[in-house]
Parts: C-alpha cells; sequence; structure tokens
C-alpha cells in the first residue's frame, strides 16, 4: 500500500521551480534567492472542511485550488507578487494517495498561474476532518505594499467587481485580482489602503475604517451586485443583502484620493466620524452593520 514516501517522491517529481527557487522541496528546508531590494510579505491561510468546503460536495482539486487561491488573494490585497508557498494538509484516515495528489495538483494548478512554486509541506493523517494550511511568500517587486490602515478623510472607496452569492459556486472558482491589484498600485491613483474581501464588504470595510481610525459611507444605489445574488434572493434577502454581507468574492476593496479609478468602482467615500454607513436612494443614513463571515469559537 502506499505511503508518505511514495507521496513524497511523487510531489517530488511534479515541482516547477521559479528564478527564485535555489533548492526546491526535498532536502530538510527549501532555499530561496530573494532579491535584495524586495520586500518579503508573509501570510498563513487555513480552510476547513464544512468550514470553508465540503468534501462530500467539491471534489480535490477544487478544494486544492481555493485553498491556494485565498493566499494568493491576500498576495493580491497587498499588491505582492507571489513568490512562493508552503503546504501542510491533515487527511481524514481512508483517504488515498490518489486523493492527495489531486489536493496537491489542485494547489499547483492555481499557484502555476502566478509562478508561485510550492517549495515545502508536510502530509499527515488522521481522525478528524479535512484541514489545508499554507503559507505564502510574496514580494514587493518595486511596487509598494498597500496596507489596511493607510485610508484618509475624503478618500474614495472602490471594489473591483460585482459582489454576492458566492455560494452558489464562485467561492471555489475565483481568480485572485494579483494582475490588477498591482496595476491599481502602480498606476498613478496612490492608493492608500487595500484588502480582498474575503469576509463580506461590510466586515472587511471597518477593518479598513478600524486599522485606519476613520469610518466610512457607501452608497447603496452603486454597490455592484452580482447575477449570483440576484438569484439568492429567493432565500429572502435582498440582492443588496447579499453583496453587503456574504463574503467569499475575493474581489479587491480598496480607497484612493483620486475620484476617477477607473478599473474599478466607486461606491462611497472615507470619513472622519467612526462607523460605517450605508447612504440610501432617498438620501437618508442607516447603519452598514458587519453581518458577514465570521468564525466563532
Ligand atoms: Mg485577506
Amino acid at each position: 500500500m502506499p505511503g508518505e514516501f511514495d507521496l513524497i517522491h511523487w510531489i517530488r517529481a511534479q515541482q516547477t521551480t521559479s528564478d527564485l527557487v535555489k533548492l526546491a522541496a526535498g532536502d530538510d528546508l527549501a532555499i530561496l534567492k530573494w532579491p535584495s531590494n524586495d520586500l518579503l510579505l508573509v501570510g498563513c491561510d487555513q480552510v476547513l472542511d464544512g468550514v470553508h468546503f465540503d468534501s462530500t460536495v467539491h471534489p480535490a482539486r477544487a478544494i486544492g485550488r481555493k485553498a491556494m487561491n485565498r493566499n494568493l488573494s491576500d498576495c493580491a490585497a497587498m499588491a505582492c507578487l507571489p513568490a512562493a508557498a508552503l503546504v501542510s494538509v491533515a487527511l481524514p484516515k481512508g483517504r488515498d494517495i490518489e486523493y492527495a495528489k489531486e489536493l496537491y495538483l489542485g494547489i499547483k494548478e492555481a499557484g502555476d498561474k502566478f509562478d508561485c512554486a510550492i517549495v515545502g509541506g508536510e502530509t499527515g493523517t488522521w481522525d478528524g476532518k479535512l484541514a489545508l494550511t499554507i503559507s505564502i511568500l510574496g514580494r514587493s517587486d518595486g511596487i509598494a505594499p498597500v496596507p489596511r490602515g493607510g485610508a484618509k478623510p475624503g478618500n474614495f472607496l472602490y471594489v473591483t467587481g460585482p459582489l454576492g452569492g458566492s455560494l452558489l459556486g464562485r467561492h471555489m472558482t475565483f481568480e485572485p485580482r494579483v494582475a490588477l491589484a498591482r496595476q491599481l498600485a502602480k498606476g498613478n491613483w496612490r492608493l492608500t489602503s487595500m484588502i480582498d474581501l474575503s469576509d463580506g464588504l461590510s466586515r472587511d470595510l471597518r477593518q479598513i475604517c478600524n486599522a485606519s481610525g476613520l469610518g466610512a459611507w457607501v452608497n447603496a444605489t452603486a454597490v455592484p451586485i452580482h447575477e449570483d445574488a440576484i438569484e439568492m434572493r429567493r432565500d429572502g434577502r435582498a440582492p443588496l443583502e447579499h453583496a453587503l454581507h456574504d463574503g467569499e468574492d475575493y474581489e479587491l476593496l480598496f480607497t484612493s484620493p483620486d475620484p476617477d479609478v477607473t478599473p474599478a468602482i466607486l461606491i462611497g467615500a472615507i470619513v472622519s466620524d467612526p462607523g460605517t454607513w450605508l447612504v440610501m436612494k432617498d438620501r437618508s443614513r442607516v447603519p452598514l452593520e458587519p453581518k458577514g463571515w465570521e468564525h466563532t469559537f
């Protein structure tokens, strides 16, 4: 029966490399050549069966792709280039080696699109459910990273695409906005803050506001609504509610002093008073409460 070493052997044979990788996975540690003028950005993200995917519904390859794409989306949120990733998989006992290979191929497929090599990892089996943890290394490559906390009063608030209803399927199939983020950050738009929309516009906007010590208003009629959000109105919640709160859109939310950032959609503005508000069609204001995804313990 094939075991861990057969899987490791197979993974080594699949590895793609990049200019940064001096020694690929297979030794005790991999070795990367890091350009001396590059900032190193690091992060880690975990996906869990029953929380971020459903292993009885989603194929292993799609699960692997999503796990990697969430990390790549964090690179987009900082406007950095994905460089390398480390993958840790907790595999339920009874899943065979072919299942583990499919997970790996999904991770690799997503990474290869961005020249992001998998340079290490670990696979263990246990009595629990499937869990994947990926650590990502990103590099600035000539573009200053865009953190969450730099928004200024009077900045305009933008999103990069339509929102809501991702549960219909997009939460598994989204494309990380790395190229667009880099285009935005190196343009003349002087981005002051940015985040990727994983937890929902209402919750992620709070992250920008809290980090910047400011508030924001959002124009209800300007929020771009995805057709999936319209489809999901059958659950009794309006499409706008889905767009504001669903999450896992993986579009970018950012701020700029420029009123005309052409690749994005203007939805509101940053203000000095704390709190987040929705401005309705009749110009009345209602509090925009964060109702997006939050892990509870
Ligand atoms: Mg993020």
